[in-house]
């Protein structure tokens, strides 16, 4: 896959067997199933790349009853890659929340929404679990998703991680879950930034710089926000300007301050609006669907 990386580390695997994904090295290395998708349904070994149209998640512009079994059908082909399935899927309602639910039963699986339209959980954006073999499932278009396991309890979490719940700390709460609820040690735990908007591409109302000054420090908001010029027509600079968010680098702040080593984080080098042709990109070009993260809480012997 043409991926165009905002630096040359290897960070991701490609995948173009089936239906093409990204995945993580580190996380690979680690004998993890995990994966990002991608706009692609299949990828066409003859012109060297993918067909697009694949459907993952339900919109809002969609009719249910065509779209979800479609995104159904889809995510069940991506789940049987990394060897599970979606009877085994844990997915939330994504709100924009920092709300993280604790799955610790089997009849918490396979039950979860289709998608962001079709609500089983209300109003929650993470989800953490040590269910054998669950399948965590995230949405996102611009919006990283935020993977962390914990090898030595064989517990992991997914968190959608957009401005909104970045902001509230979303990655923090959940491994505040894994502690309290799983038995988890941060100290023994990895983390994943997956594909998202780069900073370059993430423009913001002075409202979020000041809310991140509010909310974490001026010092941090100062770190993660940064004025860019504004251009006229002809590209000089001229007064005014927008602010642009470092969100990757605000959820590894968040990672590193919950205690997880930074010898095991794993920060995404892929915007998904830089490569609006090989990912959808909610800014890039509006709402035509979103990729899904998949983890899946299976660990080699
Ligand atoms: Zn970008």
């Amino acid at each position: 896959m043409k991926i165009l990386f905002s630096n040359d580390k290897k960070i991701f695997n490609e995948h173009t067997d089936g239906i093409p994904y990204v995945s993580f090295d580190m996380l690979d290395r680690m004998g993890i199933p995990n994966l990002y998708s991608t706009r692609f349904v299949r990828w066409d070994e003859e012109s060297g790349r993918g067909v697009e149209g694949l459907r993952t998640a339900i919109m809002k512009k969609d009719d249910m009853a065509e779209a979800a079994p479609v995104c159904r059908a889809n995510r069940e082909l991506l789940a049987r890659q990394l060897g599970s399935t979606i009877s085994m899927e844990l997915a939330t309602d994504q709100k924009h929340t920092n709300n993280v639910y604790v799955a610790t039963r089997r009849e918490d699986l396979g039950v979860a929404p289709v998608g962001p339209a079709a609500l089983h959980r209300q109003f929650v954006d993470g989800i953490v679990t040590d269910i054998p073999d669950a399948l965590l499932t995230a949405f996102g278009g611009d919006c990283p998703p935020v993977y962390i396991v914990d090898p030595v309890r064989k517990a992991m979490g997914l968190v959608h991680a957009g401005w909104k719940g970045t902001l509230a700390k979303i990655p923090q709460v959940a491994i505040a879950q894994m502690i309290v609820k799983l038995g988890c040690d941060p100290s023994d735990m990895y983390a994943a930034i997956g594909p998202g908007v780069c900073k370059d591409c993430y423009e913001m109302g002075d409202e979020v710089y000041d809310a991140f000054a509010e909310q974490w420090s001026r010092e941090d908001a100062d770190h993660l926000l940064s004025r860019y010029p504004a251009k006229d027509k002809d590209g000089r600079e001229i007064p005014g300007g927008k602010y642009h968010l470092d969100l990757r680098e605000a959820n590894k702040m968040t990672l590193l301050r919950s205690g997880i080593p930074e010898d095991h984080i794993a920060v995404s080098n892929i915007c998904t609006m830089c490569n609006v042709d090989t990912f959808y990109s909610y800014r890039g070009r509006r709402l035509e669907n979103e990729q899904v993260a998949m983890l899946v809480n299976h660990w080699e012997k």
